[in-house]
């Protein structure tokens, strides 16, 4: 397989966001895999997130090339060294550091030139890169990141605006023309949808679809058996030449491949696998929002306090709790950790969440419902309590509630870009306990989830769906090049 694809030398450019370069690492080792020559494009301070995974393995280091571009992000109005969306320090910040990204183009263009690969897999948000390549006769393939419901959901609501026709923020509306029944309100949609505005932000994802018709295809980290009847409608409905192949993290077989993907983990690999060890299989719920939510300090009161009442055993990843002015950390009720002590572990800033998930111990995942998490609880088989904060998030939570009957709400009503605040300690107490001690309809949701994890599982093995649907995208990609 090596030598045939000896021509293929496929770059990948992924948004810098964490969210967006782990998927993106676990691609191009898929394609490494398969012996094809790949290249990830970063800016110089995330280059060391990728390079750090690639040298472990030696296989790897033959296969994974990394191109560094400059990313002027004090010229932007940005600080210097802002070149994630983890450093941008505050909501307003945001898009002004997406806007930035555009800079990257010039640079992009010279490298390109410069390597002339087959194939450029471009993240949408860098909607300039279908023109950037197109000058070299380089096909971009675009990664959104997204499931085939939200995918679909996104283009039906540009489509026919049914948030247009309903009264008011909180009246529900069905997202026409999908193969299931899928309803929102307004609330559940970003600010500039709902309100109607119009700013940088409307603008990108303008162009980001515009440049998306235009470019050579689509490749999506899901596969065919989770979202069957949505991966039809995109791909023979919408039209959209789409390849899936994921689950992409399933790329990560070892511990260490698992606990260490790109950012330093705030606990040790040896004692979070003791603390697992110690457990009963399914003893443990796991709670964790990505690497982008913040949550209030009121917010994570009511979580730590709703994860106490729950009286279930858990570890709670928290990315950012503020100190008060005496030293003490305002989000932790006073003598939380003394009384949870051999119950509970509370991981403040980045946990090994693959490592974790893929533990018999664990039983349940109380999750934000990012893709990539998503996604993950999928391949462990565990059933989940969802609680969406902002972008596909409630797509998400629909396939995994509606769709999948894997996962039961927390009951959140509104989406909340950053500082969420919205639900109350009864709800995470009522939620996490039914997920890990309810009755039959539990027992049902648990053996569901096991199947979709085996059948995640079988879709990236030889002859399985996602595996042949990579081949034939390999396939195509290599005759292009030839
Ligand atoms: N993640 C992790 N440890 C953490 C937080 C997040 O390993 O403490 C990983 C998680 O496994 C997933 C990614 O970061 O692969 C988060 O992506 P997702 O799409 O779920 O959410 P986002 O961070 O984009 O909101």
């Amino acid at each position: 397989m090596g030598r045939k694809n000896q021509k293929l030398n496929i770059f990948f450019f992924p948004f810098l966001a964490y969210g967006h370069m782990i998927p993106a690492l676990d691609m191009a080792k898929l394609f490494a895999a398969r012996g094809v020559k790949t290249t990830i494009i970063t800016t110089p301070l995330n280059a060391p997130f990728f390079s750090k995974t690639i040298q472990r393995t030696r296989f790897l280091a033959q296969e994974i090339h990394i191109e560094t571009i400059e990313f002027p992000s004090k010229e932007s109005g940005l600080f210097q060294g802002c070149e994630n969306v983890d450093s941008v320090p505050s909501q307003e910040l945001v898009i002004p550091f997406y806007e930035a990204t555009a800079t990257l183009r010039e640079p992009l263009e010279q490298l390109l030139g410069e390597h002339l690969p087959t194939c450029l897999v471009a993240d949408m948000f860098f909607p300039w890169t279908t023109d950037a390549a197109a000058k070299f006769g380089i096909p971009r393939i675009v990664f959104h990141g997204m499931s085939f419901l939200s995918l679909s959901a996104w283009e039906s609501i540009r489509l026919y605006e049914p948030h247009n026709k309903v009264l008011s923020d909180s009246e529900p509306f069905l997202i026409p023309n999908l193969p299931s029944e899928i309803k929102l309100t307004r609330f559940q949609l970003p600010e500039f949808i709902r309100q109607n505005v119009n700013n940088s932000m409307t603008k990108l994802l303008k162009e980001a679809e515009e440049s998306g018709v235009r470019s050579y295809g689509v490749v999506v980290n899901s596969f065919y058996e989770l979202e069957p009847a949505f991966a039809d409608h995109y791909k023979k409905v919408l039209g959209v030449k789409a390849w899936q192949i994921g689950p992409f993290s399933l790329s990560n077989k070892e511990n260490k491949e698992k606990s260490q993907r790109g950012v330093e983990t705030s606990i040790d690999e040896e004692e979070c696998l003791n603390w697992l060890n110690s457990k009963k299989p399914n003893s443990v719920v796991y709670v964790s929002f990505g690497s982008i939510a913040k949550f209030s300090a009121s917010q994570l009161v009511e979580i730590a306090l709703g994860l106490e009442a729950s009286g279930q055993q858990f570890i709670w990843v928290v990315r950012c709790g503020t100190k008060n002015g005496d030293g003490n950390e305002d989000w932790l009720p006073e003598g939380f950790e003394e009384r949870m002590e051999g119950k509970g572990l509370v991981i403040r800033g980045w946990a090994p969440q693959l490592l974790i998930l893929d533990h018999e111990a664990v039983g349940a995942f109380v999750t934000h419902c990012g893709w990539n998490s998503t996604l993950e609880g999928v391949c462990a088989g565990v059933p989940m309590v969802t609680w969406p904060v902002f972008a596909d998030h409630f797509f998400n939570e629909k396939l995994l509630t509606q769709v999948l009957k894997v996962g039961v709400g927390v009951g959140v009503q509104k989406w909340v870009r950053w500082e969420g605040d919205s639900v109350k300690r009864e709800a995470v107490a009522k939620a996490v306990k039914y997920v890990m001690e309810g009755g039959e309809e539990i027992k049902e949701m648990r053996k569901k989830a096991r199947a979709l994890g085996v059948m995640a599982k079988r879709a990236v093995e030889e002859g399985g769906s996602s595996y042949s649907d990579l081949s034939a995208l390999i396939e195509e990609l290599r005759a292009l090049a030839s």
